[in-house]
């Protein structure tokens, strides 16, 4: 099976400074990746967590801007932060916790900007469905839809990664389809084995996040991807049969 052009979407999971940022795009812009995860809001489930740098990092993403052809996608987690973003991110990304935040749907629509809608961790796929007419109700035209698994009780993978999801949305709502798995199987040493099904079953592209130093990051590292991992990742996916 040939897969085409794939859409890669990568990058760390928090943006945790400058360098590390520039470290990684410069990474990616190497292999021609341009859409960047760069998220600054980090919704945790830890309070006592990292929870991103905030307003504090757009500036670290206005300098990188200049440097490199780069669009990032970053979670807004709170509609008042919307103006600021802007600045700086070129998709919002409304994360698994807020998809039936139906508040912050309607801004992001009325906004008008391009939005990465996650999949709900106990979302059936008509709530996702019903969730991403909120945004195109409300004058949302560009909006992308994401697996990023569901929760059940096999603790083998972080969530359980329903690829059925992807062709069955697909035909609900005739929206493009990625699937993050990262966040899905928390794991990496199956990613690239999933990624390609993923595609085989028509998703339009793959979310992974990578770091420069995956064991030293501040958040997600057990399934962060090292450089040398996401080469291999990609090699495989780019090797294009089954
Ligand atoms: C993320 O992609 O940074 C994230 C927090 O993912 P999710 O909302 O799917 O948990
Ligand atoms: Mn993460």
């Amino acid at each position: 099976m040939q897969i085409h052009d794939p859409v890669i979407i990568a990058g760390p999971c928090a943006v945790e400074n400058a360098p590390m940022l520039e470290e990684t795009i410069r990474f990616l812009d190497a292999r021609r990746i341009h859409l960047v995860r760069a998220g600054l809001y980090k919704p945790r489930t830890d309070v006592r967590s990292f929870q991103g740098l905030g307003a504090d990092g757009i500036p670290i993403l206005a300098d990188l801007k200049q440097k490199y052809p780069v669009g990032f996608i970053s979670e807004i987690l709170d509609i008042r932060d919307l103006e600021r973003l802007a600045e700086v991110v070129d998709v919002f990304q409304v994360g698994s916790r807020n998809m039936d935040n139906y508040a912050l749907l309607k801004e992001l629509g009325k906004a008008g900007v391009p939005v990465l809608l996650k999949r709900g961790m106990c979302a059936t796929l008509r709530e996702f469905a019903c969730a991403a007419e909120y945004l195109t109700q409300y004058g949302s035209r560009q909006v992308v839809l994401c697996e990023r698994g569901i929760r059940s009780f096999d603790t083998a993978t972080r969530n359980v990664l329903d690829l059925s999801c992807v062709p069955l949305i697909r035909e609900m709502t005739a929206l493009p389809v990625i699937v993050d798995l990262s966040h899905s199987l928390g794991r990496k040493d199956i990613a690239a084995s999933m990624g390609r099904a993923a595609l085989a079953c028509g998703a339009d592209g793959v979310m992974v996040e990578v770091h420069p130093d995956p064991d030293a990051a501040w958040s997600d590292a057990r399934q962060q991807m090292s450089f040398r991992e996401f080469d291999c990742f990609l090699d495989f996916l780019n090797r294009g049969e089954l």
